[in-house]
């Protein structure tokens, strides 16, 4: 168990000014799914070896945690599939109760949910974000190469059965579901959940052109605006989604749009693989591996003092294009490795 530290009052912050608050740990790049945009359908996945044990992870978490982080995502690969990952959540939980984090929580593609929901309250999760970019099953199959929507309906059923908010992330999709954001919308709103388009981003190769998959938010929300009322809101979810309230369904739609809109002045996260590879920005290659400080030591001065170095190298932000000129994705790893 990794000494208590009380580091809190130093928080981290990066060389322009942005505190690192919110800490995304993906806690495995494998997964059942494999979907288009971000998986090839040939993955070479990392060896069981290499990964960092759950206590490692925590101890991992930790650390950030005594440096300030009030806010851990776990993510994936499929967080859901890693062997064991409940003992995870229970773990940190317990910074949850001390009042040293506001927020554990998850984003899964639902397929697993079911089996984990109850139990991921009782760590006291409190809303999850569940990956789904069409509700016409033949599609959420071609879309994630081997998916069944009826297990994710079962997830989300779940998942608000116990308690949890859910709230709905779909990729936009030119050509695949971009005929059915209205339908994801009201679905969503029915259920009284949340949804966010993201922009899908040039990470890892893939089967096929981004360009092609490629859809700009803003002419999104400029059709949804022709059905529905859209209004802005102030409102804030912790991550990068600027939100609009419609009207007619009284629920929110979010737009992560890495692409047109450039949000990188306001980031206050970094991203920790499952091997322990800390990336400062999701859309650079730069990197810090924490795992040979973590494993030096049993105490975490080594590993403090990693952390802090690599955020002061923390980049200004991302520089990622989609256009038919530039075939090599901005970063060669996939949004697995990385997390969404
Ligand atoms: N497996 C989980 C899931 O699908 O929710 C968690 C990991 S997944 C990498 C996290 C999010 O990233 C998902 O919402 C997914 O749709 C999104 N994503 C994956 N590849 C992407 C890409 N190239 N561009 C934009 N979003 C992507
Ligand atoms: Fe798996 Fe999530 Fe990537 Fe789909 S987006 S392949 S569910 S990690």
């Amino acid at each position: 168990m990794a000494k208590a530290l009380n580091l809190s009052a130093n928080p981290l912050v990066d060389p322009f000014g942005r505190a690192i608050t919110y800490l995304r740990v993906s806690v495995t790049d494998r997964c059942d799914f494999r979907c288009v945009y971000c998986m090839s359908e040939d993955m070479h996945f990392l060896p069981k070896a290499d990964l960092l044990s759950l206590e490692e992870l925590d101890r991992l978490c930790s650390a950030f945690v005594a440096r300030g982080a009030r806010k851990i995502r776990i993510t994936g690969g499929e967080p859901l599939v890693r062997r064991g990952i409940m003992t995870l959540f229970r773990s940190l939980s317990r910074h949850l109760a001390a009042g040293a984090m506001d927020e554990l929580t998850v984003t899964t593609n639902g397929s697993q949910l079911a089996r984990h929901a109850a139990e991921l309250v009782d760590c006291g999760v409190r809303r999850v974000n569940v990956s789904l970019d069409t509700l016409d099953a033949a599609k959420f199959r071609a879309v994630t190469r081997w998916g069944d929507l009826d297990k994710v309906i079962g997830g989300i059923d779940a998942a608000q059965a116990a308690g949890l908010a859910v709230k709905i992330n779909a990729v936009a999709l030119a050509g695949v579901n971009d005929d059915e954001f209205e339908r994801l919308i009201e679905w969503s709103h029915g259920r009284g959940m949340d949804i966010t388009f993201i922009e899908v981003m040039p990470l890892g190769e893939v089967e096929g052109q981004r360009a092609d998959q490629y859809l700009p938010l803003s002419q999104v929300r400029a059709r949804l605006a022709q059905r529905f009322t859209l209004s802005d809101t102030p409102y804030n979810s912790g991550g990068p989604a600027r939100y609009v309230r419609v009207a007619e369904t009284g629920g929110r739609i979010g737009f992560i749009t890495p692409m047109t809109h450039n949000f990188c002045e306001s980031c206050n996260r970094v991203r920790v693989t499952c091997t322990g590879t800390l990336y400062m920005c999701l859309g650079q290659e730069d990197a810090a591996d924490l795992r040979a400080p973590l494993r030096a030591s049993a105490d975490d001065d080594l590993l403090q003092a990693a952390i802090a170095r690599a955020i002061a190298r923390k980049p200004k932000g991302h520089d990622f294009v989609i256009d038919r000129a530039t075939a090599r994705p901005a970063v060669g790893r996939h949004m697995s490795v990385t997390g969404g």
